[in-house]
């Protein structure tokens, strides 16, 4: 009488095309007759064709693969910052334009020295914007001038419209656009993967 558990190994050995310990003829004579192991085999084949039905080793050019992802990716987030930075630079040079309008409104005449050293703030921090948006890295430093400027004149804006005075409101927008762009050029400037790719370990 030969053992279910041991047929139903050998029927194992068989689908791997290893060898068994049941005679060939032996073994399909049990099968014929019992439910059970037929059962077994039915489901075995079947599992053995489902596995064959997946590849089990990664495709060759697997490497090309993920390189090809990886530029597209590469490539997409590289566009999207070229164009952000375009965006940036080009409202750098209207800003720029803005503080020189700005500064000449104050030109005149009989103009005060300080309405004369206002105005060549004014220059002054359009020169830096152009200077920058040719040359991102160098925001934080310009950054630092305008914020200062920035926090300085809402102080003088606060005072001004406790005292009942106009405060510059128009001009401290200006100056808080200013600074959030310079904040999101740098930043994406910051996150450049070119940049990071082109890191030298210290
Ligand atoms: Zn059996």
């Amino acid at each position: 009488m030969v053992d279910h558990n041991d047929v139903q190994a050998a029927l194992s050995a068989r689908i791997d095309g290893e060898d068994s310990a049941i005679a060939d003829d032996v073994l399909d004579a049990h099968l014929a007759e019992c439910p059970e192991c037929q059962r077994y085999w039915e489901q075995s084949l079947q599992f053995s064709r489902s596995l064959s039905a997946v590849p089990m080793s990664p495709p060759d050019n697997l490497s090309d693969v993920i390189y090809a992802g990886v530029e597209t990716e590469f490539q997409r987030v590289s566009a999207r910052r070229v164009l952000l930075m375009t965006a940036c630079r080009v409202t750098l040079v209207l800003l720029a334009l803005v503080y020189v309008v700005w500064a000449g409104r104050l030109l005149a005449p009989e103009m005060t020295d300080v309405e004369l050293g206002a105005a060549s703030v004014r220059v002054g921090i359009a020169t830096a914007l152009l200077f920058v948006s040719w040359k991102p890295s160098q925001i934080p430093g310009v950054l630092l001038i305008v914020g200062a400027m920035f926090g300085f004149s809402l102080g003088f804006a606060v005072l001004e419209a406790i005292t009942g005075g106009t405060a510059p409101w128009s001009q401290l927008l200006t100056l808080l656009f200013t600074c959030a762009v310079l904040v999101a050029m740098w930043v994406t400037d910051y996150g450049n993967p070119l940049r990071v790719l082109n890191a030298r370990p210290i």
